[in-house]
């Protein structure tokens, strides 16, 4: 038996485009070397357009009892963003443990047939010119299996990435320590008003941001549950052979207040409690994301510094933007190149998440020379423009797909359709009423949809939600659906089956975009 996809791990990332995956008719085998959940605590949220798209595919509901909504405040590089000031607000934020995340792809992983198979690690893999071959360390031993495709989700220290002998370039910061702990802190030392941590002869330092000094970072974050997170980072102040305690993060977070002791006791209440230290900090992208049958995703593609939780964001939009084409694919009707466009369209995301954080590392560095280029930066994003900028950049909602065409909506991330989504199937949304029937040869694998949206008359949305193609803005007035041929924007008489299609306003543009993204149409009996 050949596999048609093999995706080594079952992280957030892999798990996702497993969904992804099988929401397109191609069931994974999904290998975890892990044989239970992990417990290690990471992400305590997501932010940015992720979460529309999670929401556009039903999952946002499982997540959080509240629709999604932008952030009021975030921030960047520690310095607070006045989201609310901004009229089209990119930056979605949920509060949810990864460990919660996880649990829940899993089960939509579960519902959707996909089978996981835990304790199970890749090894080796080998690849022949239709398949690979797939090592793997099973619970009774070694065992070979093959795969049409593999998929490495198997984090930063990817196996998949080294045995496929893909380089993973970049920097790695060796002087800083970071430092988490779940504490209590004396109510005296709780600001009432706005829930943050008052320092006598400091002042306050806001709750769930980063707070620079010219020493370090410090993020304090009192959770309604009553359960408070204290982050501390430092430069040079090198992490001792022992074990990391309460006392260490103490003398740390006195370092970085310049020698003011604000008393840290241990937390209260049941755990686990969070006793965390993180030594140095990679910056890395893989040079490629694709070795012949060998792709990779998420972290095993890009790791980078948790600052502002960027990292779910980038990997899950690279799940979905790959599992649509690979199952197209498999299935025999993606067109050609459609695979190498994952790479192409989401190389280039992983580059910006790399750029910000690095500069945002960069801008919570120590010494007066950081501080002036932070007033300078401050001074900056008190422009509207510049903080619209950042947003998007933290948001990932800048990211336009090359398509070639000029409309302003084709090649971003389409707006909200409402259920239509939750199938994960292109759609064609024609609200002009003149357009279904040009689809309607790739009906196998398009939906023709009619949903009242702001923007073209007539959109192409592909399945990770991007626009493919739209009507453009610019065209002749569109005549009712029932008043016949109209002018056309392109069309050649004989571009359809259907005259009347034909006809329509940009048919043969749309005719055009369905192939270059779904194929040829498949043949009529
Ligand atoms: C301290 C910390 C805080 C973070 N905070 C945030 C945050 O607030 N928001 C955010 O968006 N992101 C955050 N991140 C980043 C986020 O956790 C990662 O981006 C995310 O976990 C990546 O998911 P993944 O599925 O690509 O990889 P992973 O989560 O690393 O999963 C990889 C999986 O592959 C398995 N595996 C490894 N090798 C093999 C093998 N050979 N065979 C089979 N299985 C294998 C592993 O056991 C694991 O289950 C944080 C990261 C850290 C470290």
């Amino acid at each position: 038996m050949i596999f048609d996809v093999v995706i080594s791990g079952a992280g957030p990332n892999g798990l996702m485009l497993a969904c992804e995956l099988a929401l397109a008719g191609v069931k994974p085998l999904v290998l975890e070397q892990r044989t239970g959940p992990s417990d290690e605590q990471r992400a305590n949220g997501m932010v940015g357009q992720v979460i529309r798209l999670l929401d556009r595919r039903g999952l946002y509901e499982r997540l959080s009892p509240s629709a999604p909504v932008p952030a009021a405040q975030f921030m960047f590089a520690a310095f607070p963003l006045p989201l609310q000031s901004l009229s089209d607000n990119p930056v979605y934020l949920v509060m949810v443990p990864q460990r919660k995340i996880e649990e829940t792809l899993a089960e939509r992983a579960a519902e959707l047939g996909v089978t996981i198979r835990l304790g199970h690690a890749l090894s080796g893999l080998a690849q022949k010119d239709d398949r690979v071959l797939v090592d793997v360390d099973g619970p009774d031993g070694p065992y070979r299996i093959e795969a049409r495709y593999l998929v490495g989700a198997d984090g930063g220290r990817s196996v998949t990435r080294k045995l496929a002998g893909i380089g993973f370039p970049g920097v790695t910061t060796d002087r800083t320590v970071s430092r988490t702990a779940h504490v209590t802190v004396p109510a005296s030392y709780r600001d009432a008003v706005t829930g943050g941590l008052r320092v006598p002869g400091y002042g306050v330092i806001p709750p769930f941001l980063h707070h620079r000094t010219e020493f370090g970072l410090i993020a304090y974050a009192p959770f309604p549950d009553g359960r408070t997170l204290l982050s501390v980072n430092t430069y040079d102040m090198p992490a001792p052979a022992s074990d990391f305690t309460l006392a260490e993060l103490q003398e740390a977070l006195t370092h970085v207040l310049g020698g003011i002791e604000v008393p840290l006791g241990p937390p209260d209440g049941d755990g686990p409690h969070l006793l965390r230290r993180l030594e140095a900090g990679n910056t890395r992208l893989a040079e490629r994301y694709r070795d012949g049958r060998v792709l990779l995703v998420g972290d095993a593609a890009h790791v980078h510094s948790a600052m502002g939780g960027p990292g779910l964001n980038l990997g899950l939009q690279d799940a979905v933007n790959l599992g649509w084409k690979l199952a197209a694919t498999v299935r025999g009707w993606a067109p050609d190149g459609l695979l190498d466009t994952y790479e192409t369209e989401r190389r280039p995301a992983g580059e910006r998440v790399t750029m910000h954080t690095l500069a945002q590392r960069t801008l919570v560095g120590p010494g007066p020379e950081v501080t002036a280029l932070r007033t300078l930066f401050g001074e900056l994003l008190r422009e509207p423009a510049v903080l619209r900028h950042i947003a998007a950049l933290i948001a990932g909602s800048d990211i336009t797909y090359p398509t070639g065409s000029d409309e302003p909506v084709v090649g971003r991330f389409a707006p909200d359709l409402g259920p239509v989504t939750r199938s994960g199937r292109p759609l064609l949304v024609d609200n002009t009423g003149l357009l279904g029937s040009v689809a309607a040869p790739w009906r196998d694998r398009v939906d023709v949809v009619s949903v009242p949206v702001e923007g073209p008359a007539a959109m192409l949305v592909r399945p990770d939600s991007y626009v493919a193609w739209a009507l453009p803005t610019a065209a002749a007035p569109l005549p009712a659906p029932d008043a016949g041929a109209s002018p056309d924007l392109g069309a050649s008489p004989d571009a359809g089956a259907d005259a009347g299609a034909g006809a329509a306003p940009g048919a043969e543009a749309l005719r055009s975009a369905l192939t270059r993204w779904f194929g040829e149409p498949a043949a009529v009996s």
